[in-house]
């Protein structure tokens, strides 16, 4: 099986909080969960963590660029 390498070829993003002072990597497929259910857990659903936006914006590209959102 080639769950590992799956795992290790997948984009992760790093997600700052300001609240907590916490930087944590995840796996690009679980970044909205991740983000969501921590500020649900712990910020009351305060949207407080969200990607490091020194690369929120190469993400943002990254993701148009992937759902063809820069072809019109
Ligand atoms: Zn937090």
């Amino acid at each position: 099986m080639t769950t590992d390498d799956a795992d290790e070829s997948e984009p992760h993003v790093p997600v700052v909080c300001s609240a907590c002072d916490t930087t944590s990597r995840v796996p690009l497929s679980e970044l909205a969960t991740t983000v969501e259910r921590h500020n649900d857990h712990l910020h009351d659903g305060d949207e407080v963590a969200e990607v490091d936006p020194e690369i929120a914006d190469q993400l943002a590209d990254l993701v148009a660029t992937d759902l063809g959102l820069l072809e019109e």
